[in-house]
């Protein structure tokens, strides 16, 4: 097949990664299109005319906006989901592959990790239940078009990112990024979030982008888990961060009035790992050391 690539979420944190090293692909990102308009998404299939669609974009974002603001999380990725996977119908869009994410899965099950075939098994944690349910309704409506109309369409469960292309604002940006501003700017300490306790596995970005590649150039299908098999509380990884960004004197304060979040939520890759033979995770050791030497470099100039 001569592939001609699409990519909505271009500029996000796993977009930037995949244009390293996709480059050929095209990259689009809410100020070219509004997926969440199906005009603007039936004329980006009309401008690229793409066979492979990867389909990041969404609205994402850290514990505070998805408590805050469930509607819009809810409505905004539902419209872009339907509206991207019902195009990608309409052009004939030959392999998609869509991103979900660890965080919804159900808050608790019996045996940890969790399994692809656990996402239905229970409702999504209760502080980010709208970003959840519309990522469910994604995988759902997949399977639907694989069921109905024989797509060889796919999708990826990814667990928690971290990468220099994340957001470092404040509210914005995800735990490790975060950890990674405040090691940078403490001088004796620094103040996490709740108990320290949850449990949570992190992946570096651009191995997220090395599965989707693999996925294209091998012309792999299905549903997978993606995530290392190391899983570390809260805690443990400031521990880790601290180690890395060489700041280990910092003291950890916690929070314990804010909230915790889900308390695990870790999943097994073993069926990818089945289909990507030899692949390995970037170390939370080597991807931390090398985002904060990126952070430090961008801060010192
Ligand atoms: P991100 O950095 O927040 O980027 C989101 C992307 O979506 C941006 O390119 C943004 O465009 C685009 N977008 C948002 N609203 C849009 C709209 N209405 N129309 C068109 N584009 C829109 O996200 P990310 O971290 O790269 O995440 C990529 C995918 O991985 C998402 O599906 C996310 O759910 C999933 N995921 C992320 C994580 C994580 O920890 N980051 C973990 C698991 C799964 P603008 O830049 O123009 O706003």
């Amino acid at each position: 097949m001569d592939k001609k690539i699409l990519v909505t979420g271009g500029s996000g944190l796993v977009g930037q990664h995949l244009q390293d090293i996709l480059p050929e692909a095209i990259y689009v990102s809410s100020s070219a299109y509004d997926l969440t308009k199906m005009s603007d998404v039936k004329e980006m299939m009309i401008d690229f005319e793409p066979n492979v669609v990867i389909h990041l974009a969404a609205r994402v974002g850290g514990i505070v906006d998805n408590i805050n603001y469930p509607v819009d999380y809810l409505e905004e990725n539902v419209l872009m989901n339907t509206n991207v996977l019902k195009a990608c119908h309409e052009f004939n869009v030959e392999k998609v592959i869509a991103i979900l994410s660890t965080c919804i899965y159900p808050d608790v099950v019996d045996t940890y990790p969790m399994r692809e075939e656990d996402l239905f098994n229970g409702p999504p944690t209760e502080t980010n239940f709208s970003y959840g349910f519309a990522k469910r309704c994604m995988a759902a409506h997949i399977d639907a078009y694989r069921k109905q109309y024989d797509k060889k369409w796919s999708y990826l469960i990814p667990c928690n990112l971290y990468g220099e292309y994340d957001k470092y604002e404040e509210h914005h940006s995800h735990f490790i990024s975060a950890l990674i501003k405040k090691i940078y700017e403490a001088e004796d300490s620094i103040e996490l979030w709740g108990t320290g306790k949850p449990l949570r596995q992190f992946m570096y970005g651009g191995d997220l982008a090395r599965v989707i590649k693999y996925m294209i150039d091998e012309d792999v299908v299905g549903s997978f888990n993606v995530a290392p098999e190391w899983v570390h509380s809260i805690n443990d990884l400031a521990e880790i961060g601290k180690k890395a960004c060489l700041k280990e004197k910092l003291v950890v304060n916690y929070d314990c009035t804010k909230p915790d979040g889900q308390f695990r939520k870790d999943v097994d890759s073993s069926k990818l790992l089945s289909v990507l033979k030899d692949f390995e995770f970037t170390s939370l050791e080597k991807g931390i050391k090398k985002v904060y030497d990126k952070f430090s470099q961008r801060h010192n100039r």
